[in-house]
């Protein structure tokens, strides 16, 4: 028999009609003879609106207690689901994390899944019960409630799927499947059949926001079968493995992040040390640096601009300005206004004028790069935020034709 994690996210179970729908669609997997494990997201924005219930009471509340406060959405998820499944005559059962044993580390709102205790899920599989977790939450050594980060529920389900050996992982989603770049800034964008995992995550941390990017890392680590599937309607998704049929193209698709800053560290000592000092402190701090550069400055000093998540800035200053007297810069600047395009593809590396042809299409989009950033798989610029979206249609175009 075979087992099949199936994982709905928040649009897929918004209201009671789509809660129907995601039973159904559990309910006809599991009278296909396969066995079921679900994860479910919390309802619609559910997360969201919690998370701005709790700063009407205390803005600083401590993660702890938000952790607390956020896990409730997926546990009202997955009983509402199993009460649709039981209307339907199925046997199932739903469980939060702590009941089942996912154990994680400590880091409440971020937290990593450490182990997952198998006895419990598989005493309800082997009794035929359709199997409902709770996504997005885990319990830390103590026993207390822990989450994994927004959007975490996708990485639930894999790690779920690599503990139990799972024959296929369908993520559902309002969506029905990878596409070559948002279809709702290039309306000419195309559904892909099939992407690397090595593709999937570098979209997914530029900003691609179809799938959780720890949840591609431990598919690709444990080699989880893993699907992207729409909810809404029943056709083919996007199937994420290890080596897909090279298509006509070079690439897989144009990814956008806005959610990106700027800050540059002006005035520098031109000194050995300087840029070690600065990225030990930043990364001691938890944040993680994109693309950096450093340029001569006036007088024997040197600049050192980088960039980060938006989300880091605040912290990114703190770090920086608790430096200042061993730092010695003369003053910081802070740009918030830029985003970044990439281009991912498994055949960059082997095909030489990728980056070329990226490059051609801004240019004749009369858009100035700021900077460039690359991986083996990836070329990514760094340009005005307002340009963002007409370079994703430029550069979309220079690889999938049309405009
Ligand atoms: N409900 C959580 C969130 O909105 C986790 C998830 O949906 O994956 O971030
Ligand atoms: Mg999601």
């Amino acid at each position: 028999m075979k087992l099949i994690v199936q994982k709905f996210g928040g649009s897929s179970v918004r209201d009671a009609a789509r809660i129907q729908n995601v039973a159904n669609i559990i309910a006809d997997t599991y009278k296909a003879g396969n066995n079921v494990l679900v994860v479910l997201s919390a309802q619609g924005d559910t997360t969201d609106d919690l998370i701005a219930k709790a700063a009407e009471i205390n803005p600083r509340a401590s993660k702890r207690e938000m952790d607390m406060l956020l896990s409730t959405g997926e546990q009202i998820s997955i009983a509402l689901c199993a009460m649709a499944l039981e209307k339907m005559g199925l046997p199932v059962i739903s469980l939060a994390a702590w009941q089942v044993g996912i154990y994680t580390t400590n880091t409440y709102s971020d937290a990593r899944i450490r182990k997952i205790n198998r006895e419990r899920i598989q005493n309800e599989l082997d009794k035929r019960k359709i199997v409902l977790v709770a996504g997005f939450q885990g319990i830390n050594r103590r026993g207390d409630v822990t989450t994994l980060g927004r959007g975490g529920s996708d990485t639930s389900a894999v790690a779920l799927a690599a503990n139990f050996n799972a024959d296929l992982c369908q993520i559902y989603t309002d969506v029905d499947g990878v596409y070559t770049t948002d279809p709702r800034i290039v309306p000419e964008a195309v559904k892909l059949p099939e992407i690397t995992y090595d593709e999937m995550l570098e979209l997914a941390s530029q900003g691609a926001q179809v799938l959780h990017n720890r949840s591609v890392e431990l598919a690709k680590k444990y080699h989880v079968n893993m699907e992207v599937v729409s909810s809404l309607e029943r056709k083919s998704g996007t199937k994420v493995k290890e080596v897909v049929k090279m298509e006509k193209t070079t690439i897989a698709g144009v990814a956008k992040d806005t959610s990106v800053s700027q800050i540059a560290l002006i005035g520098l000592q031109d000194n050995p040390g300087v840029a070690f000092r600065i990225f030990s402190d930043l990364s001691r701090a938890g944040i993680n640096v994109d693309t950096i550069i450093q340029s001569i400055g006036r007088e024997e000093t040197k600049d050192i601009s980088f960039t980060l998540s938006s989300k880091d800035v605040e912290t990114a200053l703190e770090t920086l300005e608790k430096a200042k007297d061993t730092l010695d810069y003369d003053h910081i600047d802070v740009d918030n206004d830029v985003g970044k395009v990439s281009i991912v593809g498994a055949g960059i590396m082997t095909t030489p004028g990728v980056a070329a042809k990226m490059f051609e299409a801004l240019y004749d989009a009369n858009i100035n790069i700021k900077r460039i950033n690359t991986s083996e798989i990836r070329v990514s610029v760094i340009i005005d935020a307002s340009e963002v979206d007409r370079a994703v249609k430029a550069v979309h175009a220079k690889f999938f034709g049309e405009e």
